[in-house]
């Protein structure tokens, strides 16, 4: 029996993505501006559903409003009013309790950085006096966000400028939204089997490791409990998916596949090709030029165990964030 493939990667996948609403250009911010993204606005648009959420908004603060801050106290870091100290920590929180049910059901989330609801890195943290403290806080929305559900691609706007940063969220956001189609769907063995199967490159780019953990499972497939089995691989997938690539595990996937299409290349396109692949690894191109060949050859050979992998298409070619990227 064959194994049945989907057709090419991206084709057919929308994911859905979780967003502070003024990073779409929406009037929310305390002083009834916004913060638009052009990147999200302009080109991740075109490819993805949004759920805008801006938790200060829901909670009926009001537009404009008084700004924010973060207070540590002994009981933790609070969000309170700068005009009366009012204490908003509990209501911001909430918020991503109520949108629970929808924010299951994302592949990722961009948060407004700086913001004490919604910032995930760094925030100043202040004294009840006013003055800065040492340390670094999480927005009320956002740490109640990553508890709930610590596997999703959250990343903050302003971490989004990093070419290399960004391409990483947007291919794990296309990764979580084959796998959420994946289980959304009648799946059977066979459908995961084929899912872990295209994936192979991609998973040993981020995590050698995680690959062979994510095949003990795929391999149980028909045997385990599908519920159980299913939870597992999930846990695995993202936990490979979130290790960072490096240039050593991009070498070694692009070797793999070189040696998958070896023996249908002339002697000509397999010296280029492994040139491409050694002008990568000693940094004098970049990981565009030999994925470009892989893709070039797999299709000319009509390959298709090697065609389908999605390293060598993981997200929408139009996103174009492969070629700002080194490593
Ligand atoms: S940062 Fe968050 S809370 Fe502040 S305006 Fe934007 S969406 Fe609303």
């Amino acid at each position: 029996m064959t194994t049945r493939l989907p057709p090419a990667p991206t084709t057919g996948v929308r994911p859905r993505i979780g967003v502070s609403s003024c990073l779409l250009g929406a009037p929310v911010r305390y002083n009834g501006g916004h913060s638009r993204s052009r990147f999200l606005t302009d080109e991740l648009d075109h490819h993805v559903d949004w759920l805008p959420v801006c938790p200060e908004a829901e909670i009926g603060l009001g537009v404009p409003r008084p700004t924010l801050r973060l207070q540590r106290r002994e009981d933790g870091d609070r969000v309170v009013s700068s005009a009366d100290g009012a204490d908003h920590s509990d209501d911001l929180a909430r918020t991503a309790d109520r949108h629970l049910e929808q924010l299951r059901r994302l592949d990722g989330y961009v948060l407004k950085n700086k913001s004490p609801s919604c910032g995930l890195f760094a925030l100043p943290v202040f004294n009840r006096n006013g003055d800065r403290v040492d340390g670094r806080g999480r927005g009320a929305f956002a740490r109640r966000l990553t508890e709930l559900l610590p596997a999703l691609p959250v990343e903050e706007q302003g971490r989004l400028m990093d070419p290399v940063l960004r391409e990483l969220f947007v291919e794990r956001v296309f990764a979580h939204a084959r796998l959420r189609r994946l289980w959304e769907s009648p799946w059977r063995p066979r459908d995961l089997v084929a899912l872990h199967t295209r994936h192979k490159l991609q998973l040993m780019s981020h995590s050698p490791e995680g690959y062979r953990e994510t095949g003990r499972i795929a391999a149980r497939a028909g045997v385990d409990e599908p519920e159980e089995l299913r939870a597992r691989y999930t846990e695995a997938f993202h936990r490979a998916m979130e290790v960072r690539p490096s240039r050593g595990k991009h070498v070694n996937a692009l070797q793999h596949a070189f040696g998958m299409l070896s023996p249908l290349l002339d002697d000509t396109r397999r010296h280029d090709l492994l040139a491409a692949i050694d002008d990568y690894r000693r940094e004098q191109a970049p990981l565009s030029l030999p994925v470009a060949l892989l893709r070039h050859h797999c299709a000319a050979e009509d390959v298709e165990w090697a065609r389908e992998q999605t390293y060598l298409r993981p997200y929408p070619d139009e996103l174009r964030l492969r070629h700002a990227v080194a490593v």
